[in-house]
């Protein structure tokens, strides 16, 4: 074993029975070569980035070296896709090496995302392609800088062959770390298979890997379907307060532990427009940003049907139909969670620190005022903490209206209302700023980013993620990463 690289590895899902996962080492590149290692990161999972950056830790990162106390496997999974069953899914390019047990006693995965083809493949040929690892690996830790629960980059690699896409691209391995990979498709893989023992198994992992708070639970499956809607509205609703748009909130794509994860086609808003929708596959707008509300309760109410062979039993025989009552319950439980947890993001963006009876009126008032008016999401929050305090602060907003009277009319109505609170403008405004960022990955500075990294330049791409690792400060000289964009010559797409 070489020394330097030994990683805290404690392989608690490669120990669940076989039909959970395939086995399988991933497949050796040509020639792999670091392009970026997250050492803060790294850190914190109690890893030595120098041990990473060296020839082992990058041979590892690449998947051509399989490191000691690994467990290498593919898991199984199935899912609804844009609302058509797959029964069977699963990693098709990505193998689990293991979970690292960090310091602090968190249990992390590390899974290799382009590391050659699995039993899952089906037609796909297991790789990635360079664009798409670094778009996550910024996107990624932009959220996760933002606040937002979220799976994590730890490294990016070259691996110094091409992969066919639309043209022959760069491919690279993302390493990906994340609370777990348990999906709502991992639970409806073994529903539909009615193995109702391995249904048991893994909601017994997942409540003692996530909601360890429930384990001692009199019905335990009921309390954690609870749990997993309350921490997905939460998500959703952090989501819809920063203009995200996951772009493909397939079940396989909805994490148990309430991070977000899969970053294909995913983008943020300008313009704020409800019915946005960037990804290229996404043909009938059914993940537009306004409706991820409705398609989190929808994989929820998916959840809850997979979990219905273990809800049953634990609410003892001849209870079927408050069962069922309970599980329904639970499922529409995510619209008061969500609408919560939507207004009082909701507040703290406008800069109540009360409850009024008006607010959530004032709030949508706003975002119609802002949809009809072309305003840009990101810079209207923010500026607004400025109107807190200025008239040249009100300016800046009015400023990104097409008819600037139709901010002049919410303004004074919001007016009034900040007359209500308590407290000083200056304090208004820094906690509105903590609401709101300035910076967000916006769609031309990715693009361009990704453009010169393919051409062997990652300047653009560092500069980005710098900014972009402090979004709520104010960052002088680099304004030009939170001006909103012109009006896009095309609508922009992005694709997975
Ligand atoms: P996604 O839309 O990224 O959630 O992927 C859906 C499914 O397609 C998952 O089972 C992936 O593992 C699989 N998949 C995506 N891209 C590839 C690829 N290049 N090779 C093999 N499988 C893939
Ligand atoms: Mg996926
Ligand atoms: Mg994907």
């Amino acid at each position: 074993d070489a020394p330097g690289l030994h990683l805290p590895f404690d392989n608690s899902y490669a120990r669940l029975p076989e039909r959970f996962h395939a086995r399988l080492d991933p497949t050796p590149v040509a020639a792999p070569c670091l392009l970026r290692l997250n050492a803060a990161l790294a850190e914190r999972l109690g890893l030595d980035p120098a041990a990473l950056a060296g020839p082992e830790g990058v041979a590892m990162l690449a998947g051509n070296r399989v490191p000691a106390g690994a467990a290498p496997i593919a898991l199984a999974y199935a899912g609804h896709q844009f609302g058509g069953f797959v029964p069977q899914l699963g990693d098709g390019r990505a193998i689990l090496l293991g979970e690292v047990v960090a310091p602090d006693g968190a249990r992390r995965d590390l899974q290799l995302k382009g590391s050659g083809r699995t039993p899952f493949s089906r037609r796909g040929d297991g790789r990635a392609a360079l664009g798409p690892v670094l778009r996550e690996y910024l996107v990624s830790e932009a959220m996760a800088a933002l606040g937002v629960p979220t799976t994590r980059a730890l490294a990016a690699v070259a691996t110094g062959e091409l992969v066919p896409r639309e043209r022959a691209m760069p491919g690279a391995v993302l390493t990906r770390v994340a609370a777990s990979h348990i999906r709502v498709g991992t639970f409806q893989f073994f529903a539909v298979r009615e193995d109702i023992e391995a249904l048991r198994l893994l909601a017994d992992h997942a409540i003692a890997r996530h909601y360890p708070e429930i384990a001692g639970a009199e019905r335990p499956y009921i309390a954690f379907l609870r749990a997993v809607v309350a921490r997905q509205a939460a998500l959703v609703a952090r989501w819809m307060h920063l203009g995200f748009i996951h772009g493909v909130m397939n079940t396989d794509n909805t994490a148990i532990s309430g991070e977000t994860i899969d970053y294909g086609p995913c983008a943020f808003m300008d313009a704020y427009d409800p019915a946005t929708v960037f990804s290229s596959i996404d043909a009938y707008g059914r993940y537009a940003y306004g409706n991820q509300p409705a398609i989190a309760q929808w994989n929820l109410a998916r959840l809850a049907e997979a979990l219905l062979p273990i809800l049953l039993p634990e609410n003892g025989p001849g209870n079927g139909e408050a069962t069922l009552e309970a599980a329904r319950a639970a499922v529409g439980g995510f619209a008061e969670e969500y609408e919560a947890a939507w207004l009082d993001g909701a507040r703290r963006k406008l800069g109540l620190a009360t409850a009024g009876e008006g607010d959530e009126v004032l709030a949508r008032d706003l975002l119609a005022r802002m949809a009809a008016n072309g305003a840009d999401f990101t810079a209207t929050f923010r500026r607004l903490g400025g109107a807190a305090v200025s008239a040249e602060g009100d300016a800046a907003v009015r400023a990104l209206f097409a008819d600037p009277d139709a901010y002049d009319e919410w303004a004074a109505a919001w007016r009034r209302r900040l007359a209500a609170e308590p407290g000083e403008p200056a304090a208004r405004r820094a906690a509105m700023e903590a609401a709101s960022p300035a910076y967000i990955p916006r769609n031309h500075l990715v693009e361009a980013a990704l453009s010169a990294a393919e051409e062997g330049d990652l300047g653009p791409f560092d500069e980005l993620l710098a900014v972009l690792s402090r979004p709520y400060e104010a960052q002088p000289g680099r304004e030009r990463y939170a001006a909103p964009p012109g009006p896009p010559a095309q609508p922009y797409m992005t694709f997975c």
